[in-house]
C-alpha cells in the first residue's frame, strides 16, 4: 500500500527547521547574545534554570525593539539587518537571516520585554510558533531588551530526551557566555542560575581581555599568555589574540576562535595549531588559545550551516598557514620565560637559584590540575654553563677603583638580569633598525654606522682634548662628532659585508641565549629550541673586521700605558715560530728596522683612519678601540705588527683597507693559544675581566646588535647545531 504524500503542516516544517538552528540551549543563548551585541548592548545578563530547558533569560541594555516591529520579530526571515541577497556578502552584524528568534519561538514559549530610547515605556509580548499571542502590553522597563525563553523543546520530546543533563547544558551555556565575554572585553557579561545571587561568570565593563581570561580560566593560564597579532593584506585578514606559552598545557585544547566576531569552530585551524604546540608540550597535553580573525566579509561563507558554527572562507589554507606561522614564531620568541623541560629533569637542578616553585594555591583556584612541569620553572637566563662548571663564585672585583666597568661587573654578580635587560634594549633597537633597513635598503651602511656610534659615544667622550678637536674638524653636519666617510673603497667593503650576510644566522645571533664558553675558541648558545656550538675565534674576527670597516675613520683610542717600540715588537715576532722566519730572509735586525721605517711612513694614515698611533721614535702608543670594555690580548701584538708590514697590500686603497682590517681583526679576535698560555688562574685584564666575561658580555653582546655574519659560516663549521630541544625532550619523556 503506497503511502500518501502530503504537504507537511507548516508548523511542523517550522519546528523541524527550528531544531536545525537551535539544537540545545547553548545555541539559543549564542544567538541571543549575538542579537544583544548587534543591538549595541554593553551589559548582557544571562539567567538559566534547569540547564536552560526550563528557563533562559537574556537581558541587555541595547537599542531595544520598536513597538511596531514587535509583531513580526519572531516570524521567520524577518530581520532588520539584511534586505537583499547581495547584502549577505558584506554583512557585519551577527544575525542576518531572521531565523533565530523565529526558531526559538517554534520550540519554546517566548516573551519579549523591550524599550527603545525614544519610547515612553517598555512593551511586553508573548510568542508561539513565530506568532504574537496578543498585542504588546505597555509596561515599566529600562532601555534594552529582555528575552525570556521558557520550556525549551516542550513540543519536541525527542530533542528534549537527546539532551544531556541540565548541569551539562548549563556548563555549555556558561562556556558560550564566557567566550563572548572574553572576546567583547569592555562590555560586561554575567551568567547565573536562577535564584542564585552570585554569577558563575561575571566580567566587568573596564576589564581587559586578559582580565577576562583570568576570570574565566584562572590565573594559571592568564599569566602564561603571549599576545599575538598579525595581518596579511594579500590574504586580506587580520588576527589578534592570546596564546599560552610552552609552560602551560591542558588535557584538552581550548581554542576560542572568533571569525568576524562570531564564535566559530575550525577544525583545520585547530589541527594546524596543535601541530605547532606538539613539539613543545608534554605528550597528550594541549594549549589554550584565544584568536580573533577578521576576514573580508565577502571572503567568508557564513551560510554553511544554520547554526553558523562551522565557518569557511576564501584562501582558507593560506590563511591557516599564515596564522600557524605567526603562532609558532611568537611561541618561540617567548624564550625568556620558557621552562626547559630538559633542565627541570636534570638531576640536581631544582636546587639552583634560577628555579622557582609556583604557588599551588593560585592554580587550585581555577580547579585545574597542576602538572609537574608547571611547578618548577627555570629561567633560562639565570642559568649558564658556568654555574655547573665552576662551583666557586668569581671574586667580585675590588670596589676601590670603581670605574664604570668594575661597577658593572659588581652589578653583574648581584643582578644577572641587568645585562640581559640591556641586551633586550639593543635587540629592540636592532629590530627597529632592521625594519628601517628593509624599507630603505640603500641606507644599510648608514644604519650600521648609527648603531655602532651609539656604542662608542661614551669612550670617545673620555678621550683627550686633541681627539675632540680632531673630531670636530671632521664633523659632518648631519651627525655631530661623526666623520662621514666618502671613500668608494670603504663603501664597497661595507656593501660586501651587507650583501654577504646570512640572515638566518644574524637572527640567531640577535636572539640567542648565552649558554657558556667551552674554551676560548668555542661557545655554546641556545636559539629557539636548538643548542649551537660556535667558533668564537672566527666569529669575533669577523665582528672586529666589520667594526673596522664600518667605523673606519671614527675609532676611539686605546692608549698603551707605556709606548711599545716597534723594533722590539718586530724582533719578538721574528723570534717566534709563527713568523716562519728562516736564514734566507736575512738578519732579523735588518728586517725589524725595515718594518719600523716602513710603518713610520704609514703612521699618519694609520692614525687618521685606524687610530693606530705611532710616535716619531717608532713607538706604538695607541690602538683602535673597537668595542667598549674590550682590549686585545697583547701576546698577539708582535705578530700583528710583523704582518702589517708583510701581509698588507699597501699599493691599492681597497686592498689595503681590507688587508689591514683582516690583520687587525685577527689580532683582536678571541684566540685559544694566547689565552690558554695565560691560564691557569683565569687571565684577567686591567679591569679585572676574564676572557669568559668578555666573550659573554662584550663579544656576544655585540653579536646581537652589530654583526652581519657571513654566509660561509653556516657551512664551514663555524656554527654547528649540536642538539634540538624537542628531540631531547622526547628522549627524556621516554625515561
Ligand atoms: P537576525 O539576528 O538574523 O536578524 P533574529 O531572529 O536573531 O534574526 O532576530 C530578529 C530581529 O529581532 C533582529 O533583526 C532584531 O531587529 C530584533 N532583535 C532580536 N533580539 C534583539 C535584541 N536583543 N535587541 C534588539 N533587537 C533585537
Ligand atoms: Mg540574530
Amino acid at each position: 500500500m503506497a503511502g500518501v504524500i502530503r504537504r507537511l503542516d507548516e508548523t511542523v516544517v517550522n519546528r523541524i527547521a527550528a531544531g536545525e538552528v537551535i539544537q540545545r540551549p547553548a545555541n539559543a543563548v549564542k544567538e541571543m547574545i549575538e542579537n544583544c551585541l548587534d543591538a549595541k548592548s554593553t551589559n548582557i545578563q544571562v539567567t538559566v534554570k534547569d540547564g536552560g530547558l526550563k528557563l533562559l533569560q537574556i537581558q541587555d541594555n541595547g537599542t531595544g525593539i520598536r513597538r511596531e516591529d514587535m509583531e513580526i520579530v519572531c516570524e521567520r526571515f524577518t530581520t532588520s539587518k539584511l534586505q537583499t541577497f547581495e547584502d549577505l556578502s558584506a554583512i557585519s552584524t551577527y544575525g542576518f537571516r531572521g531565523e533565530a528568534l523565529a526558531s526559538v519561538s517554534h520550540v519554546a514559549h517566548v516573551t519579549i520585554t523591550t524599550k527603545t530610547a525614544d519610547a515612553k515605556c517598555a512593551y511586553r509580548a508573548s510568542y508561539s510558533d513565530g506568532k504574537l499571542k496578543g498585542p504588546p502590553k505597555p509596561c515599566a522597563g529600562n532601555q534594552g531588551t529582555q528575552i525570556l525563553v521558557e520550556d525549551l523543546f516542550y513540543n519536541v520530546s525527542t530533542r528534549r530526551k537527546a539532551l544531556k543533563s541540565p548541569s551539562d547544558e548549563y556548563s555549555r551555556i556558561v562556556d558560550v557566555v564566557s567566550r563572548y565575554a572574553i572576546h567583547n572585553s569592555g562590555k560586561s557579561f554575567s551568567v547565573k542560575k536562577q535564584g542564585e545571587t552570585v554569577a558563575d561568570v561575571r566580567t566587568l565593563p573596564n576589564a581587559s581581555v586578559v582580565d577576562n581570561i583570568r576570570g574565566v580560566f584562572g590565573n594559571a593560564v592568564s599569566r602564561e599568555l603571549i599576545e599575538v597579532g598579525c595581518e596579511d593584506q594579500k590574504l586580506s585578514y587580520k588576527m589578534k589574540g592570546y596564546i599560552s606559552n610552552a609552560n602551560y598545557s591542558v588535557k584538552k585544547c581550548i581554542l576560542i576562535l572568533f571569525i568576524n566576531h562570531r564564535l566559530v569552530e575550525s577544525s583545520a585551524l585547530k589541527k594546524a595549531i596543535e601541530t605547532v604546540y606538539a613539539a613543545y608540550l608534554p605528550k597528550n597535553t594541549h594549549p589554550f588559545l584565544y584568536l580573533s580573525l577578521e576576514i573580508a566579509p565577502q571572503n567568508v561563507d557564513v551560510n554553511v550551516h544554520p547554526t553558523k558554527h562551522e565557518v569557511h572562507f576564501l584562501h582558507e589554507d593560506s590563511v591557516i598557514e599564515s596564522v600557524q606561522k605567526h603562532v609558532e614564531s611568537k611561541l618561540l620568541g617567548s624564550n625568556s620565560s620558557r621552562t626547559y623541560f630538559t633542565q627541570t629533569l636534570l638531576p640536581g637542578l631544582s636546587a639552583s637559584g634560577g628555579s622557582e616553585v609556583k604557588a599551588s594555591s593560585s592554580t587550585a583556584e581555577s580547579g585545574e590540575r597542576v602538572y609537574a612541569h608547571q611547578m618548577v620553572r627555570t629561567d633560562c637566563r639565570a642559568q649558564k654553563l658556568d654555574a655547573f662548571l665552576q662551583p666557586k663564585e668569581k671574586p667580585a672585583p675590588d670596589p676601590e677603583p670603581a670605574g664604570p666597568s668594575s661597577e658593572e661587573a659588581v652589578t653583574k654578580t648581584v643582578e644577572p638580569d641587568d645585562t640581559d635587560m640591556a641586551d633586550t634594549d639593543d635587540a629592540d633597537m636592532l629590530e627597529a633598525l632592521a625594519e628601517q633597513e628593509a624599507e630603505e635598503p640603500k641606507e644599510d651602511e648608514e644604519i650600521g654606522v648609527g648603531a655602532q656610534e651609539a656604542q662608542r659615544k661614551r669612550p670617545r667622550k673620555e678621550q683627550k682634548e686633541q681627539e675632540e678637536e680632531k673630531d670636530e674638524d671632521l664633523t659632518a653636519a648631519a651627525t655631530p662628532k661623526r666623520r662621514a666617510i666618502k671613500l668608494t673603497s670603504i663603501k664597497e667593503l661595507r656593501a660586501e659585508i651587507t650583501e654577504g650576510t646570512h640572515k638566518g644566522l644574524q637572527e640567531m645571533l640577535q636572539n640567542h641565549s648565552f649558554v657558556g664558553c667551552v674554551n676560548p675558541q668555542w661557545t655554546l648558545i641556545q636559539h629557539h629550541t636548538k643548542l649551537y656550538l660556535l667558533n668564537t675565534t672566527k666569529l669575533s674576527q669577523a665582528l672586529f673586521y666589520q667594526i673596522l670597516i664600518y667605523d673606519f675613520g671614527n675609532f676611539g683610542v686605546l692608549r698603551l700605558s707605556t709606548p711599545a717600540p716597534l723594533y722590539d715588537l718586530a724582533m719578538l715576532a721574528l723570534d717566534s715560530e709563527e713568523s716562519g722566519w728562516t736564514e734566507e730572509d736575512g738578519p732579523k735586525e735588518g728586517l725589524a728596522q725595515y718594518i719600523v721605517d716602513f710603518l713610520k711612513k704609514k703612521a699618519e694614515m694609520l692614525e687618521d683612519y685606524f687610530s693606530v698611533e705611532i710616535d716619531q721614535e717608532g713607538n706604538l702608543t695607541g690602538l683602535p678601540l673597537l668595542l667598549d670594555k674590550y682590549t686585545p690580548v697583547m701576546e698577539g701584538l708582535p705578530i700583528f705588527i710583523l704582518r702589517l708590514a708583510t701581509e698588507v697590500n699597501w699599493d691599492n686603497e681597497k686592498d689595503c683597507f681590507r688587508d689591514f682590517s683582516k690583520e687587525c681583526s685577527m689580532f683582536y679576535s678571541i684566540r685559544k693559544q694566547y689565552i690558554l698560555e695565560a691560564e691557569p688562574g683565569e687571565e684577567q685584564d686591567a679591569e679585572g675581566n676574564s676572557w669568559r666575561w668578555k666573550v659573554e658580555h662584550v663579544i656576544f653582546k655585540a653579536f646581537r646588535t652589530l654583526f652581519s655574519p657571513p654566509k660561509s659560516f653556516s657551512e664551514d663549521g663555524t656554527v654547528l647545531q649540536i642538539a634540538n630541544l624537542p628531540d631531547l625532550y622526547k628522549v627524556f619523556e621516554r625515561c
